[in-house]
């Protein structure tokens, strides 16, 4: 979690030089340092959303995305412009807050002006924008928004939300037992590269997040602020006149963009003496781009305007699917989808099934990505390969797994699971699993089982997670809705209603079997609800739900035993609610 107090140690620039005391640079310097301490005090503090997933896994997410990423998009593959945007993009980093992501910074070879950053550290910078960039600092501004979407984790905060919204919660509990549920996760929401709407198509929140931090980003590396508002007002204005701007289709311009970056300015302090605003280099490198060919062919468009109507939760899901050479590829995840029958998909691979000919009289490669049963798979077919997939082998995997067999009782000896939230107990023969700000699920070996789809699934155990309520449309047009506690004044009853409603739209069979009580969870104020839900054993199961209000959201428990079993797990989930311990 990033902490506004943590990012001081990236404001060392002000350091005062070690000369005599009496030195006036010296008393200069002292005072740029309280000014700089003042202006600390006023910027806007930032830090990522609620996440289910933990900073490695986002770079996790980013290597299997960039993978399709790379595929899909020309790359310039220049090394002399990639060393450049490197150095550039990992002075702006080393000044953004937070996890140390291992940031990478690729020119994609499109004239249009767009750039896009992936979960991890992934930064792709279309030649476009260093075309239509005036200095290194407008240049620099692009890039430093780009990097407080990775600072600020927005690509995973999207997924998380998704996933949450989509996934039945015995899945969802199933995926954090899961030791591949990177994979897994992405497979059920399609969050791959050609599917890009839910990794990179923001909100305007986010947008205003990224340009507030982008602007501190800017100051803190020495670079005139102004100048990442002064290359989008620009940009703006070249929207129509024949230059391709496609930045603002997965980064909606938020409302007021400009106003509220000078804002940040002005909360920054006094302005950087000398701030950098251009380079030799820079211009040297934009020429260079200038005097490369131009891209073959029309440009791709990097905007998320694919990835509607896959909201299927199981079974077969194409995730990417490119066809061509190695520097032309066509999409083709859309027409294989399409063809996926009872699970399965199988075809040769030719020019008439592929949909067409993307460079003819050159040999072809088909390159496939799919998830299937929770893990996901990669396929590299050459022209009149035959595809059959899932393969044979991964079908007998699958069935051969054993389910149905009773959990494990749970034992009287506890051992505790501790997380950013809280501290509990759990029985020592039940396992925890979970990573993230505070999602975890808590089970018994057997606990978890096949749901007969393919997916692991939660049959016993505990569910913990924190859940931030759905905006309407006038709740959303409050600025930056940061979630139950913060935002609003909904009470716990609304929000817990709301919780119940976005449940049941992934969780069909879902109805309240007991209304909702208070009760108390280590001194706060709780409501326990019962819930009546299909069991993925088959049959009925009980949700016992406990909500609590945090500083982060609605904390929520969900306890899940059978319907006939629940009654002999009762005793042991009360035991583990009442070692509930808030961390603050
Ligand atoms: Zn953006």
């Amino acid at each position: 979690m990033i902490t506004h107090d943590a990012d001081r140690s990236n404001a060392g620039r002000a350091r005062p030089p070690a000369w005599g005391l009496r030195h006036p640079v010296m008393l200069t310097a002292l005072v740029a340092l309280m000014l700089t301490q003042m202006a600390w005090a006023q910027r806007t503090p930032l830090k990522p959303g609620w996440n289910m997933f933990s900073p490695q896994q986002d770079v996790e997410m980013g290597q299997q995305v960039s993978r399709d990423a790379e595929q899909q998009v020309p790359m310039l593959n220049d090394s002399r412009v990639d060393k450049y945007l490197n150095n550039l993009g990992r002075t702006l980093a080393s000044h953004a807050p937070g996890e140390k992501y291992p940031y990478q910074y690729k020119c994609v070879n499109d004239r249009a002006i767009n750039a896009f950053a992936l979960p991890g550290g992934f930064v792709y910078i279309n030649r476009g924008v260093i075309e239509a960039a005036d200095n290194e600092a407008q240049l620099a501004g692009v890039m430093a928004h780009e990097t407080a979407h990775v600072a600020l984790r927005h690509g995973t905060n999207q997924a998380t939300k998704a996933y949450i919204a989509q996934v039945p919660l015995a899945i969802l509990g199933g995926a954090l037992g899961n030791k591949n549920s990177v994979a897994a996760v992405m497979a059920q929401i399609g969050a791959g590269f050609a599917t890009n709407s839910l990794l990179l198509k923001y909100s305007r929140t986010a947008e205003s997040q990224a340009d507030e931090m982008g602007t501190q980003v800017l100051y803190d590396s020495g670079y005139d602020p102004r100048a990442m508002g002064q290359f989008f007002e620009k940009i703006q204005g070249e929207e129509g006149s024949g230059r391709q701007v496609e930045f603002f289709s997965n980064h909606p311009n938020p409302d007021n963009r400009i106003e509220r970056v000078d804002q940040e300015i002005g909360q920054l302090g006094a302005p950087v003496r000398g701030a950098k605003t251009d380079s030799r280099e820079f211009q040297n490198i934009k020429s260079y781009i200038q005097s490369l060919p131009a891209p073959r062919g029309g440009t791709q468009n990097l905007a998320g305007n694919t990835g509607s109507g896959r909201r299927s939760t199981h079974g077969l899901q194409i995730q990417s699917a490119s066809y061509g050479t190695s520097d032309r590829f066509t999409d083709v995840r859309e027409l294989l989808q399409s063809r996926v029958q009872n699970d399965r998909l199988s075809f040769k691979v030719t020019n008439a099934s592929m949909g067409g000919d993307p460079a003819k009289s050159q040999k072809k490669t088909l390159r496939l990505n799919y998830g299937w049963a929770g893990r996901t798979y990669d396929v590299t077919a050459k022209e009149n390969q035959q595809v059959s997939i899932p393969t044979a082998a991964q079908q007998q995997t699958q069935t051969g797994r054993s389910s149905g067999t009773q959990p494990e009782w749970p034992s009287n000896r506890s051992t505790p699971f501790e997380n950013s939230v809280l501290r509990i107990n759990h029985p020592d023969n039940w396992q925890a699993y979970g990573q993230g700000d505070a999602t975890f699920t808590i089970a018994p070996d057997r606990g978890l089982v096949d749901d007969g789809r393919g997916n692991q699934a939660l049959a016993y155990g505990l569910i913990v997670n924190m859940y931030e309520p759905r905006f309407t449309r006038n709740d959303r047009q409050q600025l930056q809705p940061r979630g139950y506690g913060q935002s609003s004044q909904m009470s716990l009853e609304e929000a817990t209603d709301r919780l119940i409603e976005d449940l049941r739209l992934s969780n069909q069979g879902m109805r309240i079997i007991r209304s909702p009580e208070d009760i108390r969870v280590n001194g706060e104020r709780a409501l326990s609800t019962d819930l009546s839900n299909e069991s993925p054993l088959g049959g009925r199961e009980t949700n016992w739900l406990v909500t609590v209000p945090r500083p982060e959201g609605l904390l929520f428990f969900v306890f899940v035993a059978p319907d006939r079993d629940f009654q002999s797990y009762n005793h042991a989930f009360r035991i583990m609610l009442d070692s509930v311990r808030f961390r603050q």
